[in-house]
């Protein structure tokens, strides 16, 4: 690259850098895992808003934090504990995974976290993203996040596809290595409250000068079709109790988990005590509940319905329960 093309690259990721820094200052959203650079909330939090929304994690985050401090209290923690705690969070498999890294940092670095996205990134369930989270966030490493809103951006702004390697370092291009976690979280928020998929706000937006695209770039993407699938449950009541089943600790799915006996589809006249639909990734299930007697008492087990909140159940069996208003 010629020399006046250099400065000129040089100074506009120096522009982009201190604008979105300064409207980050500015119009950040109050969450509460921004109040603390703290390792174990960073962690936390960035391990909760995978696959779900920030409205959704918030009470979560607060209630888990409640409930387990510290990493070394979550290393102690029985697991039924924790994904009690999880419940209705789905994507069990993480707070799984958050439990045994909490035990390997409490054993193996004396409850200590590590501060290297390398160190970080040997731990269960800490993938490159979080890894990169962390490290910028809690130890002010310089090292650039990608997540689907930073890739939004990232392409944006460059008026093109982007794809594997080349987002990481368009990514770690444009990153402010003095104050790396806060122009990462900057870089998020953008994405998720200005440059949203859908008619993003390029006039409110601080880097409108220097995005090549301003507006959605020419879609490209397949849209994956949802599978249609019908399911009935057996809504089975006693006095202050209620029959649940619980699924094998081998299951490939939420294993170990609670949720009400599922029945053989049926047909003809009698219809269920209420329906519901419930979606998972690809697919949207049209739930029947029928208050009626379980086939197969012997594997599930009579819960209080007082202790309902304590177990861990599915987000379908919550979903229902709440619906039955037994929760
Ligand atoms: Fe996104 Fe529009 Fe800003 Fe470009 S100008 S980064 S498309 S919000």
């Amino acid at each position: 690259m010629d020399l006046q093309l250099e400065v000129r690259a040089r100074n506009e990721r120096n522009g982009f850098r201190r604008r979105l820094l300064a409207w980050y200052g500015n119009h950040r959203r109050d969450l509460p895992w921004r109040a603390s650079r703290d390792p174990y909330r960073v962690w936390l939090s960035e391990i909760m808003l995978q696959q779900t929304r920030v409205a959704a994690v918030i009470g979560y985050y607060q209630e888990f934090l409640r409930r387990f401090p510290t990493v070394t209290k979550l290393a102690a923690a029985r697991e039924a504990g924790v994904l009690a705690a999880w419940s209705g969070l789905g994507y069990y498999r993480r707070a799984r995974m958050m439990h045994a890294a909490a035990k390997v940092i409490v054993r193996e670095q004396g409850g200590r976290f590590p501060a290297s996205e390398k160190e970080l990134r040997a731990l269960p369930g800490v993938g490159r993203y979080t890894a990169a989270a962390i490290a910028s966030i809690a130890f002010n490493k310089p090292v650039a996040v990608v997540d689907g809103n930073v890739e939004r951006v990232l392409q944006r702004v460059a008026g093109k596809r982007l794809a594997g390697e080349e987002l990481w370092t368009a990514a770690n291009d444009r990153l402010d290595a003095k104050r790396p976690g806060d122009f990462n979280q900057a870089m998020m928020e953008l994405g998720a409250v200005v440059c949203t998929p859908r008619a993003p706000g390029c006039l409110t937006c601080p880097v409108i000068e220097m995005c090549a695209t301003r507006g959605e770039l020419a879609a490209t993407a397949k849209v994956v079709p949802q599978k249609k699938r019908e399911i009935h449950y057996a809504l089975d009541q006693r006095d202050g109790e209620v029959f649940l089943v619980q699924r094998a600790r081998d299951a490939s799915l939420m294993p170990d988990m609670w949720e009400l006996p599922e029945m053989a589809s049926r047909n003809g006249a009698s219809s269920p005590s209420f329906t519901l639909r419930h979606s998972v990734t690809v697919t949207d299930y049209a739930v029947g509940v029928w208050r009626e007697v379980a086939a197969g008492r012997a594997r599930g087990k009579w819960i209080p319905l007082e202790q309902l909140d304590r177990i861990a159940l599915t987000g379908l069996a919550r979903k229902i329960l709440r619906r039955a208003e037994m929760l």
